[in-house]
């Protein structure tokens, strides 16, 4: 029998068909969940467990662990059609067993019911994904029982109720038969996302290093989706076709007015080597001061955004200076004081100094917390000052092109050598850490996990460093 379509399957579809193709058949070469993902699931019970201990009358939860999924599905049926409990982890099964679905909640008004589900996110209702499964849901309870649903609903990570607007039944048939598609005899997808939406993927290493052998364009950053359909159309498949190319010879507006860059990257790829725009224009004859904040995903809602501010001056020898928040308000407020006292007697040692950050989000998390929680004039007099502050992903991006998937800082350094002593870590192990060190009760815990946050950081600001001397090195070399 073909693998059932499932709410879960529907997000899959819509996130990526490969993703779902290789999910039914190629199962068990899956990259394991990490950190993150465990503490968002943590996250996600506890929220049902609110929303449960809020709803008088219900019953369940009916697919608890040891319950088979079809006993569950009759269990729901039979509650559906001869009771008017609200139902917490309903089994929605379609009768010839070929659709299904779960969602946290069914509640009655009546004889009609109501379709209820539980999201982390803030605007769940924005989300195709969201309004897809929780339509499949109602769909799936008006095939079953014929009952009339109501409404939609989700509550969301703030607990709030949001309604969202029901899927047209036709859109909605389109896509569970797409979803049977994939998850029947047809072959894999030949599709390959943007590599930022691909790199959290369990499936990221077999599509990219396939693709990466067989010489694609789509490693190139530059080429996006919409490119690479434009560069097929005349007959582009490999970065050494497009290395080839004359820019004139480029029959699309939008491939001639980029050639320029697209044939760098290419080159780049083709080659195996950096290829150079112009000499690195790095600031001289200052300071720099190795900077770089650990910020929590959920931004200004969370009780601690910024839970590291983490920086090294290189003079009189680089010394990783970690100014950890504890994780409480007050904890937030005098890790920012203590951030903007030290940061004024680095500038008082060093006039000069410049503080090196990658990409920009240490000027937009100084600038946030300048508004919220103040500081001293003479701070963000000097760190506001023209130059203070130096964005080193865009002196490289507008240096050189490299034979690199990404110009993450993972990348670029790892290219030069460089080895982060926790090759899995990232800002989201990052975020995962800090929200484990929160909600322990145990101090040794806490003090273990905020080290690691801590020594992540201090490889992110050594890994920063590395690329600006070998760019330095280069602006030397090229006379700069
Ligand atoms: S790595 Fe990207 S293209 Fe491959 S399955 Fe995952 S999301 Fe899809």
């Amino acid at each position: 029998m073909p693998a059932r379509v499932t709410g879960w399957a529907l997000k899959r579809l819509l996130d990526c068909e490969r993703r779902l193709w290789r999910s039914e058949h190629a199962r068990g070469s899956d990259a394991p969940r990490g950190d993150h993902g465990d503490v968002l699931g943590e996250k996600s019970r506890t929220l049902e467990d609110q929303v449960a201990a809020t709803l008088p009358d219900l019953v369940g939860p009916v697919w608890a662990p040891g319950v088979p999924f079809a006993d569950a599905g009759a269990e729901t049926a039979r509650l559906l059609h001869e009771t008017t409990h609200a139902i917490r982890r309903p089994v929605l099964m379609s009768a010839d067993g070929g659709s299904s679905a779960t969602p946290a909640f069914l509640l009655r008004e009546g004889a009609a019911v109501v379709v209820r589900d539980v999201r982390l996110a803030h605007h769940p209702e924005r989300s195709r994904d969201s309004r897809v499964r929780s339509s499949f849901a109602g769909w799936l309870v008006r095939e079953i029982t014929g009952l009339h649903v109501t409404r939609l609903e989700i509550v969301n990570g703030l607990g709030e109720i949001v309604e969202l607007e029901p899927l047209r039944d036709g859109e909605l048939q389109s896509l569970v038969e797409r979803a049977r598609e994939l998850l029947g005899d047809s072959s894999e997808p030949d599709l390959l996302l943007a590599h930022s939406h691909c790199q959290d993927c369990e499936h990221y290493a077999h599509c990219w290093d396939r693709a990466e052998a067989e010489r694609r364009i789509e490693v190139a950053p530059s080429v996006t989706r919409a490119r690479a359909r434009l560069l097929h159309d005349e007959g582009i498949r490999t970065f050494d076709e497009l290395a080839a190319r004359t820019p004139d010879s480029f029959r699309h507006r939008d491939l001639r007015a980029n050639a320029f860059l697209l044939q760098a990257e290419a080159r780049a790829w083709s080659t195996s080597r950096p290829v150079w725009l112009k000499a690195p224009d790095l600031p001289r004859g200052r300071t720099p001061v190795w900077f770089d904040v650990e910020a929590d995903s959920d931004g200004l809602r969370a009780p601690v955004p910024v839970y590291l501010w983490g920086l090294a001056v290189e003079q009189p020898e680089p010394r990783f200076e970690p100014l950890l928040a504890e994780l409480t308000p007050e904890g937030d407020r005098e890790a920012w004081a203590r951030f903007v006292a030290r940061a004024l007697e680095v500038f008082d040692d060093h006039p000069e100094a410049v503080w090196v950050h990658w990409h920009d989000a240490e000027p937009m998390w100084l600038d946030r917390y300048i508004t919220r929680l103040g500081a001293p004039a003479a701070f963000v007099q000097r760190i506001r000052a023209p130059g203070a502050c130096f964005d080193l992903h865009r002196a490289l991006d507008r240096a050189v092109r490299l034979p690199l998937r990404s110009t993450s800082i993972k990348f670029v350094a790892r290219w030069l050598g460089f080895k982060w002593s926790n090759p899995d870590a990232d800002a989201a192990w990052s975020t995962a850490q800090a929200h484990r060190a929160r909600e322990t009760r145990d101090p040794v815990e806490r003090a273990r996990l905020l080290a690691q946050v801590a020594s992540y950081n201090a490889d992110d600001l050594w890994a920063m460093r590395v690329v600006w001397n070998w760019l330095q090195e280069q602006a030397r070399a090229q006379g700069s």
